[in-house]
């Protein structure tokens, strides 16, 4: 089909191709009579392996290519591929506490409960092909880590993706065929690409939607250079955390103050289009390697086996509810996250994630320019009692206790330069990650902090939806690819369903 003969109007416009649109496109093209169209502003590498980026299909390693930020911006990356975040991330998957999903049951009702997910949430599994690690996939490192939590008394845990499980440890299980990175774009397009009504654009950027009168009239995109205007009858936003709320206040949709600043003119002031902005801090507890487990390391690397984190400790602050978790303590050894070592030289640590924090950033724009990078603030360690930095102390006095028990203390030792958790808080903050699991920035709920509905509808615009990452009203305490896929599940049925 040539770019003239493409239909500029579609029943469906999803925007955006990542996890949640990859899921959105193919549930919604399954029944033939609906048209749809997946907007994807980076490129489409096909349904066949082989025309991939090595990179990307290696579950072994975080890449970096094909990703939005032009700036250093470590903390902060997310893909612009089709397939989304699903082609560079760790792969892993855990799954919230009860309480995160009651939740968000108390804001979307009970489909959004842990129960009401869980259909959602077992057919995301089977999709993204979720496979545990055996034993002999495991580095010595990450067998020592094992070992110490249940030295420690920690409990196993068999499946960290499953609902209902309390703190423990175990190794998360991965969407990766062997060691081939199976991202969302395998996962739910490669059925559906043959369909006939089911069109996918990439290398074209949505810049804004035109809204008249609460209704969209069409999305303003960039396609390879060439504007266009496309129409839809329902639009889905799924540019993600950080995209979906950039699109909608460039089209006039956020805090009516902000926009004005901007010369934007106001269609629907909707305060919480980009606050709730919420991410899970790290601190990471460096270790010096002895000799013995580079060398195992180097071993475990030639025969193509390293994996940098295998195993998840799921552990509690003093600060945590009796039963709960707040905390994911992560074993790690093997070449640098950032940066670069000798040949034969590995990094490794015990990194703590807060998994249920409190500080809220925000995202807003610097100008209307679409080319114009976003202001992300993640505003991490912020909240006003500082207990987001008292549990991450803990967290990383639990790591300390994790690297001095018998299992792990011959392998590594403490790194030079004193004990993390004995630092002043700039210093810390200083030196905050984070898990990559930005959430919350077009919160999902009925109240004014909403700005969609349980059904992912835009408050104040009849035929806008926004699907992904951003709606999450808070952040679970686990990984966040599986919450998505299923709410993205959850809710492309019960568009389905009307
Ligand atoms: C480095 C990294 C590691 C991670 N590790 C894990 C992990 O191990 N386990 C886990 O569970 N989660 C992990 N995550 C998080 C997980 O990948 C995200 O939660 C998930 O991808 C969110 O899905 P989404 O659909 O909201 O956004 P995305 O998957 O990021 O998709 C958004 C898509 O929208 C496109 N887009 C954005 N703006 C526009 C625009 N204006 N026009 C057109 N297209 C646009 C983007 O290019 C992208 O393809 C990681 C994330 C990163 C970045």
């Amino acid at each position: 089909m040539t770019d003239s003969d493409f239909p500029s109007h579609h029943d469906v416009l999803v925007l955006g191709g990542g996890v949640a649109g990859c899921v959105l496109a193919a549930r919604l093209s399954a029944d033939t009579d609906r048209s749809v169209c997946l907007v994807e502003a980076g490129p489409d590498y096909g349904p066949d392996s082989p025309n991939w980026p090595q990179t990307m299909l290696d579950a072994r390693v975080l890449p970096r290519d094909e990703v939005w930020e032009t700036e250093p911006a470590p903390h902060r990356i997310r893909a612009k591929v089709l397939g989304g975040s699903s082609c560079i991330n760790g792969c892993w998957h855990t799954w919230g506490s009860e309480q995160d999903h009651a939740g968000w049951a108390a804001r979307g009702g009970p489909d959004w409960s842990a129960a009401g997910l869980e259909p959602f949430r077992q057919v995301a599994v089977e999709r993204m092909r979720l496979r545990a690690i055996p034993d002999a996939e495991l580095s010595v490192w990450s067998s020592g880590a094992l070992a110490a939590a249940a030295e420690l008394g920690y409990p196993e845990v068999a499946d960290l993706a499953a609902p209902g499980v309390g703190p423990g440890y175990g190794c998360p299980p991965v969407n990766a065929i062997g060691d081939l990175r199976w991202n969302a774009a395998f996962a739910y397009l490669n059925p559906a690409r043959d369909r006939p009504n089911l069109s996918i654009l990439s290398g074209t950027t949505v810049h804004r939607l035109i809204v008249r009168a609460g209704v969209v009239q069409g999305v303003e995109v960039d396609q390879g250079g060439t504007p266009r205007t496309l129409t839809a009858d329902t639009y889905i936003l799924t540019a993600g955390a950080y995209g979906s709320p950039a699109v909608l206040l460039r089209s006039g949709i956020g805090p009516a103050d902000h926009l004005s600043e901007l010369g934007v003119p106001v269609e629907v002031d909707l305060p919480a289009v980009g606050s709730n902005l919420t991410d899970h801090p790290c601190l990471v507890l460096p270790l010096t390697p002895t000799a013995e487990l580079n060398a195992a390391l180097a071993r475990k690397e030639a025969a193509g086996e390293l994996y940098a984190s295998q195993v998840a400790l799921k552990a509690a602050s003093e600060l945590c509810p009796e039963g709960g978790w707040d905390l994911h303590l992560l074993p790690t050894a093997g070449p640098p996250l950032f940066g670069s070592l000798p040949p034969g030289e590995y990094e490794v640590g015990i990194a703590a994630f807060l998994m249920s924090p409190l500080s809220r950033g925000s995202l807003r724009l610097r100008s209307a320019d679409p080319d114009v990078p976003v202001d992300i603030d993640l505003a991490l360690f912020t909240d006003p009692d500082g207990r987001d930095l008292a549990v991450a102390r803990d967290g990383l006095r639990l790591a300390a206790e994790l690297a001095a028990s018998s299992a792990l203390k011959s392998w590594a030792t403490p790194a030079a330069g004193g004990d993390p958790a004995a630092l002043g808080d700039d210093e810390l903050r200083s030196r905050a990650g984070t898990y990559w699991h930005p959430v919350g920035t077009c919160a999902m709920g009925t109240g004014d902090d909403a700005v969609v509905d349980p059904e992912g509808r835009v408050r104040g615009v009849a035929n806008l939806r926004v699907v992904d990452a951003s709606i999450l009203p808070t952040v679970p305490a686990a990984n966040t690819q599986l919450p998505v896929l299923a709410v993205a599940e959850l809710l492309a049925e019960r568009l389905i369903r009307g």
